[in-house]
């Protein structure tokens, strides 16, 4: 069974006004079905909670603040699934509702449950509609913005693909707001090499492009290609369901490839999490190491950078500070800091206590193209 994720934004779902625009839900319920008797099984992250929660709360309560979100979410969430029940219901579609936040993510075992009651859902034919749990989300925990959810949620799930539909019919190569000229990418192969619209990204007017690249060389990373096209486009993931496997045919949005083959397991979970803690700089022969899929061991590690605990995620660097992996750490960075470029049978007495040889075991460990670390 294939899985998709298909990403709707606001946007596309939500009129000038700010009410749901029901004539969208009911061609994007009618599309998604299409997919589904394709033999596709869906998850829709869906945004628009807050923008519907406000047009019902008008000028009672603005969208200024964060408390003010996630009241607003709490108002708008239960339209936004009603919509989604309403409009799949004639097609026999059962709707699940999934509120996720950042937690959900980096505690494991939530990972896990969470993982596992999804899987479950779509083995049943539902379809998960997934949106942040804005409700209670406050800064600290949350993801912040539903294309980097969107691809957590296709690296929870194994997805095949992630569609992210906004407003824009692709990415320029150039601002097209600004030069007549500009042409749509329709396939970027390797995607790190692309820096350029990450740097540009208001200068695109278009909100968003650098979330969406972002999500995109995220999944790439792992082994998952990203498509971005216009949700207003009719028929849309039917018609990109059907680009993926044909030759020749129509060519919509941007596709950005898979860097590699897709990982598996703990790896993916650890790269999946978009915010590291901290970054510990190691040298030429533990980078070596790392890349020849040994652990990190303390002896090769030069530096130590940011806050963290033992079981959080950390950037691997090497010299020049560039990002060549990412692992959950055994140690703290107070702990590190205090065995740093000393073997392992120094530990004990650095310390005073011993928690393994490997700062990061290899099962902990994923390589990562050589990006600069954010
Ligand atoms: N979770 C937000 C909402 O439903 C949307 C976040 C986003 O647009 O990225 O309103």
């Amino acid at each position: 069974m294939k899985k998709l994720v298909v990403k709707i934004g606001s946007s596309v779902l939500t009129l000038e006004n700010g009410n749901p625009d029901h004539a969208r839900f009911k061609a994007f319920a009618k599309d998604i079905s299409q997919v589904i008797e394709k033999g596709y099984a869906v998850v829709i992250v869906s945004s628009g909670a807050i923008a519907f929660g406000s047009s019902i709360a008008g000028k009672a309560l603005a969208p200024v603040s964060i408390p003010n979100k996630q009241v607003l979410s709490s108002i708008g969430q239960p339209l936004l699934i009603n919509e989604y029940m309403t409009n799949l219901k004639p097609y026999r579609k059962v709707v699940t509702q999934v509120l996720l936040t950042h937690e959900d993510f980096i505690d494991r075992q939530r990972y896990l449950n969470a993982r596992k009651s999804m899987e479950l859902m779509l083995e049943k034919g539902f379809i998960p509609v997934v949106n942040e749990n804005d409700a209670i989300a406050v800064d600290e925990i949350k993801v912040g913005d539903n294309d980097t959810l969107s691809a957590m949620v296709a690296a929870m799930i194994n997805a095949d693909r992630l569609i992210i539909l906004s407003n824009i019919d692709a990415i320029f190569d150039k601002d097209p707001h600004t030069h007549g000229d500009a042409k749509p990418i329709n396939e970027i192969k390797q995607i790190d090499q692309y820096r350029i619209f990450e740097d540009s990204k208001s200068r695109y007017g278009v909100g968003g492009i650098k979330t969406k690249i972002s999500a995109a060389r995220q999944l790439a990373r792992i082994g998952i290609s990203t498509t971005i096209a216009n949700g207003r486009v009719e028929n849309i993931v039917t018609r990109l369901v059907n680009q993926f496997t044909q030759e020749n045919g129509e060519r919509l949005g941007t596709t950005v490839l898979a860097a590699q083959k897709k990982i598996n397991g703990t790896k993916k979970w650890v790269s999946l999490l978009l915010k590291s803690s901290g970054s510990i700089t190691v040298d030429e022969g533990a980078l070596s190491a790392v890349l020849k899929n040994k652990s990190l061991l303390a002896a090769g590690i030069v530096n130590v950078s940011g806050t963290f605990k033992q079981g959080d995620v950390i950037s691997i660097a090497d010299v020049r500070g560039r990002e060549v992996g990412r692992g959950i750490t055994n140690y703290s960075g107070t702990e590190i800091e205090m065995i740093k470029g000393k073997k392992s049978s120094q530990i004990n007495s650095s310390l005073g206590y011993f928690k393994g040889d490997e700062v990061i075991h290899r099962d902990n460990l994923i390589i990562t193209p050589s990006i600069p670390i954010r």
